[in-house]
């Protein structure tokens, strides 16, 4: 019987993950992994929220994520990696907490008021959008997990779910846990523009790309707009790089804050420098990155296995929540449904 504390978290396969992705998750799931039992979900259905038009690149779009997550050192020894879709469960439990969760609770989440801000021209929001909270609930649900590891912006997410767990309690019975967040050390890190790193905005660094794309991504990465050569007085605080190099050569920060500030640091010695830390990062995952690109069965062979873990736990949740429901069976067999 398993007795570590239950952790669900996941991504969207939307697009090839990124330094954002690994430094605000991955790193921490990495460590969890130890001392939890750890479910990481490929969010397809989550995926069609936003984007259900040109859905043909999908299962690559799936495979890629399995791969990052693989190669940023989640182990499948360790914990359970499998796909949304491939876990029915998820989607009747969405159903049965969608009649109980109010209607402004989801109206009025900032998440989704964002999510449709940043929806295409003319595109208007789906009916399965403004649901998101509610199936990103039943996705934590279904799993009792106690543990739900985010970045800072998605907080609100994880205070949802409680928010459905406890109605839920309240009306039928104590059926659910009520997650509680994890707070990544992190904080938020910038995109090369010095927004949030994020695909859609095009600035981000993929923990996929080729030595030569992120040299030549850092070569053009923002810095302070008023610091255009050596010798004028920079703002480290404002400047990208300098959040990055806060994270991976902490060391150095502040020698380097200092000679920014009185102007004789050169902008391009930081580049170089972040370049080569990038870089390091990104060589210590690429053994395990080729060997599965080149073993794809064996990637394809580790969802199935966790797709067969997790449905049976997303069985026995579901089969308490139809008990409390009165929708289980009736003795007979039937449905007690009158054809
Ligand atoms: S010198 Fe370094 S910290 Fe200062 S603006 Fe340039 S890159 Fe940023």
């Amino acid at each position: 019987m398993e007795s570590r504390p239950r952790v669900l978290s996941g991504h969207r396969p939307t697009s090839a993950l990124h330094l954002g992705n690994f430094e605000g998750t991955i790193r921490e799931w990495v460590k969890l992994q130890a001392d939890h039992e750890c479910l990481f979900m490929i969010a397809d259905w989550h995926a069609l929220t936003t984007g259900y038009r040109q859905l043909a690149e999908l299962p690559d779009l799936i495979f890629q994520v399995a791969v990052d997550w693989l190669a940023a050192g989640v182990d499948p020894a360790r914990s359970t990696l499998f796909v949304q879709s491939h876990v029915k469960e998820h989607a009747e439990l969405h159903l049965l907490l969608s009649m109980v969760t109010p209607w402004t609770w989801v109206y009025r989440n900032p998440t989704v008021a964002e999510m449709i801000d940043h929806l295409a021209a003319g595109e208007s929001a789906s009916y399965g959008l403004y649901g998101y909270p509610v199936l990103q609930a039943a996705d934590i649900l279904l799993y009792g997990a106690g543990v739900v590891p985010v970045g800072e912006d998605q907080v609100g997410h994880v205070e949802i779910c409680r928010r459905i767990a406890r109605r839920f309690n309240e009306l039928y019975g104590e059926v659910f846990v009520e997650p509680v967040e994890r707070l990544s050390d992190t904080p938020l890190l910038p995109g090369t523009d010095g927004r949030k790193m994020s695909k859609s905005l095009g600035n981000t660094i993929d923990l996929s790309d080729s030595p030569d794309v992120v040299t030549d991504k850092i070569a053009h990465m923002f810095t302070d707009p008023q610091k255009l050569r050596v010798g004028n007085p920079g703002r480290p605080e404002i400047c990208p790089i300098f959040a990055w190099l806060k994270l991976y050569a902490p060391d150095r920060c502040g020698q380097i804050a200092a000679e920014c500030r009185s102007g004789e640091r050169d902008c391009r010695e930081d580049k170089a420098l972040l370049t080569e830390l990038v870089l390091e990062l990104l060589e210590r995952m690429s053994d395990v990155r080729r060997r599965y690109q080149t073993e794809p069965d064996t990637v394809w062979d580790i969802l199935r296995e966790g797709e067969r873990h997790a449905r049976a736990i997303a069985a026995e949740t579901i089969e308490r929540v139809r008990e409390v429901l009165h929708l289980a069976l009736g003795p007979s067999g039937s449905s007690g449904v009158d054809s």
